[in-house]
Protein backbone atom coordinates (compact mmCIF):
# COMPACT_ATOMS: atom_id res chain seq x y z
CA UNK A 1 0.00 0.00 0.00
CA UNK A 2 1.35 3.14 -0.80
CA UNK A 3 1.65 5.85 2.27
CA UNK A 4 0.52 9.33 -0.03
CA UNK A 5 -1.40 9.60 -3.55
CA UNK A 6 0.30 8.98 -6.78
CA UNK A 7 0.79 12.87 -7.24
CA UNK A 8 2.59 13.24 -4.08
CA UNK A 9 4.44 9.96 -4.43
CA UNK A 10 5.45 11.77 -8.54
CA UNK A 11 6.28 15.00 -6.99
CA UNK A 12 8.75 13.25 -4.30
CA UNK A 13 10.55 11.40 -7.05
CA UNK A 14 11.25 14.69 -9.04
CA UNK A 15 12.20 16.73 -6.09
CA UNK A 16 14.46 13.80 -4.99
CA UNK A 17 15.93 12.89 -8.29
CA UNK A 18 18.05 16.46 -7.59
CA UNK A 19 21.21 17.01 -6.87
CA UNK A 20 21.73 17.12 -2.84
CA UNK A 21 18.00 16.58 -2.29
CA UNK A 22 17.44 13.66 -0.05
CA UNK A 23 14.40 11.38 0.22
CA UNK A 24 13.60 13.32 3.51
CA UNK A 25 14.24 16.69 2.54
CA UNK A 26 11.85 15.78 -0.64
CA UNK A 27 9.01 14.42 1.14
CA UNK A 28 9.42 18.17 3.18
CA UNK A 29 9.48 19.91 0.19
CA UNK A 30 6.51 18.07 -1.67
CA UNK A 31 4.03 18.63 1.23
CA UNK A 32 5.17 22.46 1.25
CA UNK A 33 4.64 23.12 -1.74
CA UNK A 34 1.33 21.19 -1.50
CA UNK A 35 0.18 23.44 1.43
CA UNK A 36 1.16 26.61 -0.41
CA UNK A 37 -1.11 29.35 -2.56
CA UNK A 38 -1.93 28.14 -6.09
CA UNK A 39 -0.51 31.49 -7.38
CA UNK A 40 2.61 30.50 -5.36
CA UNK A 41 2.97 27.12 -6.71
CA UNK A 42 2.03 28.63 -10.27
CA UNK A 43 5.34 31.08 -9.97
CA UNK A 44 7.48 28.45 -9.11
CA UNK A 45 6.45 26.05 -11.91
CA UNK A 46 6.65 28.84 -14.13
CA UNK A 47 9.91 30.34 -13.29
CA UNK A 48 11.26 27.01 -14.07
CA UNK A 49 10.22 26.42 -17.20
CA UNK A 50 10.68 30.18 -18.12
CA UNK A 51 14.26 29.56 -16.85
CA UNK A 52 14.94 26.16 -19.06
CA UNK A 53 13.28 28.18 -22.15
CA UNK A 54 15.12 31.19 -22.00
CA UNK A 55 18.36 31.30 -20.65
CA UNK A 56 21.14 29.89 -23.21
CA UNK A 57 24.83 30.20 -23.19
CA UNK A 58 26.09 33.89 -24.27
CA UNK A 59 27.94 33.53 -27.69
CA UNK A 60 30.95 35.09 -26.70
CA UNK A 61 31.47 33.59 -23.04
CA UNK A 62 29.33 30.61 -23.13
CA UNK A 63 28.15 31.73 -19.62
CA UNK A 64 24.62 31.17 -18.46
CA UNK A 65 22.64 34.69 -19.75
CA UNK A 66 18.96 35.64 -21.19
CA UNK A 67 20.81 37.46 -23.39
CA UNK A 68 22.34 36.72 -27.00
CA UNK A 69 25.74 38.39 -25.26
CA UNK A 70 26.07 38.57 -21.28
CA UNK A 71 26.11 41.87 -19.54
CA UNK A 72 30.01 41.03 -18.46
CA UNK A 73 31.03 40.76 -22.57
CA UNK A 74 28.62 43.31 -23.35
CA UNK A 75 30.14 45.69 -20.68
CA UNK A 76 32.91 48.39 -22.71
CA UNK A 77 34.17 49.01 -19.20
CA UNK A 78 35.83 45.34 -18.89
CA UNK A 79 39.21 44.27 -19.93
CA UNK A 80 38.46 42.39 -22.92
CA UNK A 81 42.02 41.12 -23.34
CA UNK A 82 42.35 39.35 -20.14
CA UNK A 83 40.12 36.06 -20.26
CA UNK A 84 39.31 33.91 -17.07
CA UNK A 85 38.50 30.30 -18.10
CA UNK A 86 36.18 28.83 -15.21
CA UNK A 87 34.65 25.50 -15.02
CA UNK A 88 30.86 26.71 -14.58
CA UNK A 89 28.66 29.96 -14.26
CA UNK A 90 29.17 29.30 -10.11
CA UNK A 91 33.00 29.75 -10.65
CA UNK A 92 32.23 33.13 -12.64
CA UNK A 93 29.70 34.05 -9.94
CA UNK A 94 32.40 33.77 -7.02
CA UNK A 95 34.95 35.79 -8.70
CA UNK A 96 32.33 38.32 -9.70
CA UNK A 97 31.32 38.39 -6.16
CA UNK A 98 34.88 39.61 -5.34
CA UNK A 99 34.28 42.96 -7.83
CA UNK A 100 37.61 43.39 -7.64
CA UNK A 101 38.68 41.43 -11.72
CA UNK A 102 38.24 43.51 -14.68
CA UNK A 103 38.82 41.14 -17.36
CA UNK A 104 35.93 38.66 -18.61
CA UNK A 105 35.51 35.22 -18.81
CA UNK A 106 35.54 32.02 -20.72
CA UNK A 107 32.68 28.83 -19.45
CA UNK A 108 33.77 25.62 -20.12
CA UNK A 109 30.64 24.32 -18.54
CA UNK A 110 32.86 21.06 -17.14
CA UNK A 111 36.61 19.50 -16.85
CA UNK A 112 37.69 16.74 -18.70
CA UNK A 113 37.68 13.70 -17.21
CA UNK A 114 39.14 10.28 -18.87
CA UNK A 115 37.19 8.50 -15.62
CA UNK A 116 34.14 9.70 -16.60
CA UNK A 117 34.54 9.62 -20.43
CA UNK A 118 34.60 13.86 -20.82
CA UNK A 119 36.82 14.58 -23.20
CA UNK A 120 38.23 18.04 -24.83
CA UNK A 121 35.47 18.05 -27.22
CA UNK A 122 32.47 18.04 -24.13
CA UNK A 123 33.18 20.78 -22.60
CA UNK A 124 33.57 24.58 -24.43
CA UNK A 125 37.00 24.51 -25.65
CA UNK A 126 36.21 24.91 -29.03
CA UNK A 127 35.14 28.01 -28.92
CA UNK A 128 37.67 29.28 -26.33
CA UNK A 129 40.16 28.36 -29.61
CA UNK A 130 37.54 30.38 -32.03
CA UNK A 131 37.80 32.80 -29.27
CA UNK A 132 41.61 33.72 -29.35
CA UNK A 133 41.63 33.16 -33.03
CA UNK A 134 39.09 36.43 -33.67
CA UNK A 135 39.63 38.31 -30.70
CA UNK A 136 42.93 40.47 -29.33
CA UNK A 137 43.93 38.91 -26.13
CA UNK A 138 46.91 39.44 -23.82
CA UNK A 139 46.40 36.59 -20.81
CA UNK A 140 44.52 33.67 -20.58
CA UNK A 141 44.29 33.21 -16.57
CA UNK A 142 43.36 29.36 -16.45
CA UNK A 143 40.59 28.92 -12.72
CA UNK A 144 39.67 25.54 -13.10
CA UNK A 145 39.02 23.62 -9.74
CA UNK A 146 42.06 22.30 -8.18
CA UNK A 147 40.65 18.84 -8.11
CA UNK A 148 42.47 16.25 -10.86
CA UNK A 149 39.90 17.57 -13.55
CA UNK A 150 40.82 20.58 -12.76
CA UNK A 151 44.04 20.59 -13.26
CA UNK A 152 44.31 18.36 -16.35
CA UNK A 153 42.06 20.74 -18.26
CA UNK A 154 44.34 23.41 -17.00
CA UNK A 155 47.29 21.48 -18.09
CA UNK A 156 45.46 20.77 -21.92
CA UNK A 157 44.60 24.40 -22.31
CA UNK A 158 47.67 25.71 -21.91
CA UNK A 159 49.20 23.20 -23.96
CA UNK A 160 46.76 24.29 -26.65
CA UNK A 161 47.50 27.91 -26.12
CA UNK A 162 51.30 27.79 -25.38
CA UNK A 163 52.21 28.14 -28.98
CA UNK A 164 49.91 31.34 -30.26
CA UNK A 165 52.11 32.82 -28.01
CA UNK A 166 49.48 34.27 -25.46
CA UNK A 167 50.37 34.59 -22.29
CA UNK A 168 48.64 31.58 -20.09
CA UNK A 169 49.11 31.56 -16.14
CA UNK A 170 47.51 29.60 -13.43
CA UNK A 171 45.79 30.99 -9.95
CA UNK A 172 47.61 30.27 -7.15
CA UNK A 173 47.00 26.72 -4.94
CA UNK A 174 45.14 29.16 -2.46
CA UNK A 175 42.77 27.40 -3.75
CA UNK A 176 42.51 24.06 -1.43
CA UNK A 177 43.38 21.21 -3.42
CA UNK A 178 39.98 19.53 -4.89
CA UNK A 179 38.29 22.61 -3.34
CA UNK A 180 35.45 24.15 -5.65
CA UNK A 181 36.36 27.76 -6.44
CA UNK A 182 32.21 28.74 -5.59
CA UNK A 183 32.51 28.04 -2.02
CA UNK A 184 36.14 29.74 -1.22
CA UNK A 185 35.85 33.25 0.31
CA UNK A 186 36.59 35.90 -1.79
CA UNK A 187 40.13 36.55 -0.21
CA UNK A 188 41.24 33.50 -1.02
CA UNK A 189 39.80 33.91 -4.44
CA UNK A 190 41.52 36.81 -4.54
CA UNK A 191 45.01 36.11 -3.20
CA UNK A 192 44.89 33.14 -5.67
CA UNK A 193 44.14 35.41 -8.59
CA UNK A 194 46.93 37.94 -7.56
CA UNK A 195 49.22 34.97 -7.04
CA UNK A 196 48.94 33.27 -10.82
CA UNK A 197 52.09 32.25 -12.31
CA UNK A 198 52.47 32.06 -15.72
CA UNK A 199 52.67 28.42 -17.06
ZN1 LIG B 1 29.59 36.49 -22.12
Amino acid sequence: MDLYSGHINRLIDELSSLPGIGGKSAQRLAFYIIGLPKDRVERLARSLTDARENVHYCSKCCTLTDDEICPICANEKRDHRTIMVVENTRDLAAYEKTGKYEGVYHVLHGAISPMLGIGPGDIKLKELVQRLQTETVDEVIIATNSSLEGETTGMYISKLIKPTGIKVTRIASGVPVGGDLEYIDEVTLLRALEGRTEL
